[in-house]
């Protein structure tokens, strides 16, 4: 079988995290997502998380060399050997055209949801601050409020899902992802998947496109 190399593309809030973590979960291939590397580094407080700190912060992007070279490295990984899934990733041409020179894709899976879904899950999302697990309150509550099933961890908001950053995030995500979706179009490579529902309708959904495009039995 050829390897499953994956980029989930779709706006902030549109679930592509929790989707990536579940077909990680289901076909063993890492989730590799930028903005849980560039939290990770700002939390360690590393050089390149003092780098990119504004700008997660601010919901900006990150510039196309720090992106490219981060990401660049964590695929020439082993682990990435039998495919991967790119969550946040490309999200700009230049950063579509760059991956093309290193780890071509062969999946590009658009998720779509109105935006009012989409604020509304961003608004209720909680992460926890020591293992990333991602949460709703309302839609996948922890067992305890405020503390993660997985590690005990407290969950947190992140600073770019308050609403004045999401508007910003939406905005940046529309102008920049036209483009990139019509890139994966000419090549063949796009599937849509509605993900307007809840995660336990859309993950089966998720599942069934990537097995049927593999033809994994
Ligand atoms: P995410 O968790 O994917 O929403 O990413 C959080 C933040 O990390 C974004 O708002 C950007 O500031 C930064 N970031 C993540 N991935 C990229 C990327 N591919 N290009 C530029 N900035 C990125």
């Amino acid at each position: 079988m050829q390897a499953m190399r994956m980029v989930f593309l779709g706006p902030p809030g549109v679930g592509k995290g929790t989707y990536a973590k579940a077909v990680s979960r289901e076909f063993g291939v890492p989730h590799i997502s930028t903005g849980d590397i560039f939290r990770e580094e700002i939390a360690r407080g590393s050089e390149l998380g003092r780098r990119v700190k504004e700008y997660v912060e601010k919901g900006l992007l990150v510039p196309d060399e720090v992106v490219i070279e981060v990401v660049k490295r964590r695929l020439a990984q082993p682990d990435c050997a039998k495919g991967f899934i790119l969550d946040g990733f490309p999200r700009t041409l230049s950063q579509a055209e760059a991956l093309d020179t290193f780890a071509p894709p062969n999946l590009a899976l658009s998720f779509i949801a109105p935006d009012e879904v989409i604020i509304e899950r961003i608004s209720g999302r909680r992460i926890c601050a020591w293992c990333g697990a991602i949460y709703h309150v309302k839609y996948m509550p922890p067992k305890y409020p405020g503390i993660c099933d997985k590690c005990g961890g407290p969950l947190i908001q992140r600073r770019d899902d308050r609403p004045e950053v999401v508007k910003k995030r939406l905005e940046v995500y529309r102008e920049r992802f036209t483009p990139i979706l019509g890139y994966y179009r000419d090549k063949g490579i796009l599937r849509e998947v509605d993900a307007s529902e809840q995660a336990p309708i859309v993950i089966p959904r998720v599942l069934k496109v990537i097995r049927e495009y593999y033809g994994i039995e």
